[in-house]
């Protein structure tokens, strides 16, 4: 599903404060450049600590690793084709022994300013494999909300 960055989320009952980022698609351009270790960091930390949001049933593979892997509007077609597609293009986040299936669900950001921002859990690959550059309001929301490492809770070394 491609939404234009800073648009209407519209998958929500009451949509008034939320806000699209990282709804790509192969179809549209985006905004290229390398985001930020500490938003990285923190969009990995939401994704591992599942704290994201709306998982549903099905993935929605990478686009972007179809395109380069298959060629644009390729189609599968047989049964082991498709295998093979969902097989390379699945987006898994690994991250010290630590594995996360991507494409299932939300990342949403509140910020100051009361805007909640949307974003599909690809968008942590997005950034990382293919310089997807997030909009700075949300690069903001993301480094200021506080978060914590699970070694930061107390009892925990
Ligand atoms: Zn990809």
């Amino acid at each position: 599903m491609y939404l234009p960055d800073l648009s209407v989320y519209p998958n929500a009952l009451d949509s008034a404060n939320l806000r699209a980022v990282g709804w790509l698609d192969s179809e549209h351009e985006f905004t290229r450049g390398i985001a930020p270790t500490r938003v990285i960091d923190a969009l990995r930390e939401i994704l591992l600590s599942n704290r994201d949001v709306n998982k549903m049933r099905g993935t929605h593979c990478c686009e972007f690793c179809a395109d380069t892997i298959f060629g644009k509007k390729y189609v599968p077609q047989s049964r082991e084709a498709f295998r093979d597609y969902l097989d390379k293009t699945t987006i898994y986040l690994e991250h010290e022994g630590k594995r996360k299936l991507l494409g299932m669900s939300e990342i949403w950001i509140p910020s100051p300013s009361g805007i909640i921002w949307a974003a599909p859990s690809l968008i942590y690959h997005y950034s990382v494999a293919h310089r997807y550059l997030p909009p700075q309001a949300f690069q903001d929301a993301v480094r200021v909300r506080p978060y914590k490492r699970e070694s930061d809770k107390i009892g925990v070394k």
